[in-house]
């Protein structure tokens, strides 16, 4: 494999940070942009049905959370940077040849891959709502009571270094081909902006379907937003399932948000 960056010379380091920094920060800008244009602005009359609380968010809101967003993805840029050297340097368990393992298991690994995401973070999230915790790392997320697709990486930067190890750790043992670990990230990107959506966009019956139950999406996450101490997970709701931590009220709000016009 052709090296990507030369790690010795520190001007295509640097070039290669700032590079990934902005594909990092426009990766945001598009997906949250195009979910806020399309929700909140061209279906704003279907879906203002759907119970929006956005007007309850302070002015200059959503700057605050696009300069958050601005530093999360520099440090999630220095992540993808150090996945990089890992790979170049064979530290990792990235691989080329999508048959070097069984076809079945692309989809198999990313499943995995979910997973141990989705358990660091829940167990990483019950942490930081100690009040202790909470208000060094964790309260710049929750300056947002009602979020919108911005608020989706706006982060503490203490918060976005501890969410920055995840995949540099789990490609450090689960052997992962490379267009799942990109699949991977992009998945990361648009859950974070639906959840954050406040809109329900999810059909009627979701929330007692058999894969629907599983999924966190709009309503769950704006749970979490406004009474802190339900809902901590990311992609999944077993966690908060099996740990008694969902929203008692939760599947009651689903049906009035999903309630037809
Ligand atoms: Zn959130
Ligand atoms: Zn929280």
């Amino acid at each position: 494999m052709e090296p990507i960056v030369d790690f010795s010379d520190i001007t295509a380091v640097v070039a290669f940070i700032i590079s990934l920094s902005l594909v990092v920060f426009l990766r945001y800008v598009l997906v949250s942009g195009l979910f806020v244009v399309l929700f909140h602005v061209t279906f704003k009359d279907k879906f203002l049905s759907r119970k929006i609380s956005t007007m309850l968010r302070p002015k200059g809101q959503s700057w605050q959370e696009i300069k958050w967003s601005a530093l999360t993805s520099f440090i999630f840029a220095l992540s993808g940077v150090g996945i990089v050297w890992m790979w170049q340097a064979g530290y990792s368990t990235i691989y080329i040849d999508p048959h070097q393992y069984s076809i079945f298991y692309l989809p198999f690994s990313l499943f995995i891959a979910l997973f141990i995401h989705e358990t660091y973070y829940y167990w990483l999230h019950r942490w930081m709502h100690r009040p202790k915790v909470y208000r060094l790392v964790h309260k710049i997320h929750h300056d947002s009571i009602v979020t919108s697709p911005w608020t989706a990486f706006s982060f503490d930067p203490l918060e976005s270094i501890l969410q920055a190890f995840v995949v540099p750790f789990i490609i450090l043992f689960l052997p992962m081909h490379f267009s799942m670990v990109m699949l991977m990230l992009i998945i990361m990107t648009v859950s974070a902006t639906i959840n954050h959506l406040d809109i329900e966009i999810y059909p009627k019956g979701f929330e007692k379907h058999w894969l629907g139950k599983w999924l966190i999406g709009a309503t769950h996450h704006s749970q979490h937003h406004a009474k802190f101490l339900v809902n901590y997970g990311l992609y999944f709701t077993f966690w908060d399932k099996w740990m008694n931590t969902e929203s008692p009220d939760f599947e009651a709000l689903f049906r009035e948000k999903t309630q037809e016009s």
